[in-house]
């Protein structure tokens, strides 16, 4: 589903791809401030400084990926390590942004999924650092994706999201598309933060400790909205899998280590979420042609 920008813009595909990249790796700079910043309280606003000697960082040391390098990893000033997170971050998110891309194509929905795969890109980032999920993050995240499910059928005539063409979101057919949208963004954001929040009533009545934070509800109510309940219950089977995986690993490579130790689901539930985004679509038909008779 490769858009021909070629066709649009008479520049070569390479180009645009580049410009992708370029465009991912400086946003992923940025998700660096905020990965780092948003959970301290700290102002988003002033330039980049070392955190250990507070020293300013030059604009050429700023430069996504090649700045570190170009440092060898370490401040200028007072040598101390910087951390891999910061060029990683910068290059996940270059090639995320290209894959999305590759997937969605020169569309209006391009800028929605970039921001929408950065976004969760410092949620889980942030999860995995500090084990929270900030509101200041979840909360517009959740305001951004019902704006989107009312103003783009609005905005494009006959514009449908995915969810649309299936039950229970369907039987609206008779509406206006915004509200159709409307009831499946509703529905998405009851299927994302109910069932989490469901899942983790039900665990801490049985258990009596807490499985999850609201955190993971608040940010699956957004995700929820903007993808319906079908990729949304995948989101979270994705996750579930993914963080089930992860946590057996982990019990195993280290034996003395309490079970009851929380994994930060909102990591799996970002990865799951870009990636029901993005093929989401194409795996639950996959499967239904594979498995349902
Ligand atoms: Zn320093």
């Amino acid at each position: 589903m490769l858009a021909s920008s070629e066709a649009v813009f008479g520049v070569p595909e390479i180009f645009i791809c580049a410009v992708v990249f370029v465009f991912g790796a400086v946003i992923g700079s940025f998700l660096n401030v905020v990965i780092y910043r948003v959970p301290n309280e700290l102002s988003l606003l002033p330039g980049s400084a070392c955190p250990n000697c507070k020293q300013a960082i030059k604009f050429y040391h700023n430069i996504p990926i090649l700045g570190w390098l170009m440092l060898g990893g370490k401040c200028s000033n007072c040598k101390e390590p910087i951390a891999w997170r910061y060029p990683a971050v910068e290059l996940l998110t270059a090639l995320v942004f290209l894959l999305t891309y590759f997937v969605i194509g020169l569309t209006a929905m391009l800028p929605v999924c970039l921001v929408f795969v950065a976004t969760m890109i410092a949620l889980l980032f942030i999860d995995a650092e500090h084990m929270i999920l900030p509101n200041v993050i979840t909360y517009p995240l959740f305001i951004a994706a019902v704006g989107v499910r009312v103003i783009f059928p609005l905005a494009f005539e006959g514009f449908r999201f995915s969810d649309m063409a299936f039950a229970p979101v369907n039987y609206l057919q008779g509406y206006p598309g915004w509200q159709v949208s409307l009831a499946g963004a509703i529905l998405g954001a009851i299927a994302g933060g109910g069932l989490l929040w469901a899942v983790g009533a039900i665990w801490k009545a049985l258990r009596g400790v807490e499985a999850m934070g609201l955190g993971d509800v608040k940010m699956m109510l957004g995700v929820g909205a903007i993808l319906g309940w079908r990729l949304t219950i995948l989101t979270i089977f994705l996750g579930a899998f993914t963080g089930a995986l992860a946590g057996v690993v982990m019990v195993l490579r280290s034996k003395d280590r309490d079970l009851q130790t929380q994994l930060p689901f909102g990591i799996f539930l970002g990865i799951g979420s870009i990636v029901a985004l993005l093929f989401g679509d194409r795996l639950i038909a996959w499967y239904i042609n594979t498995f349902v008779p």
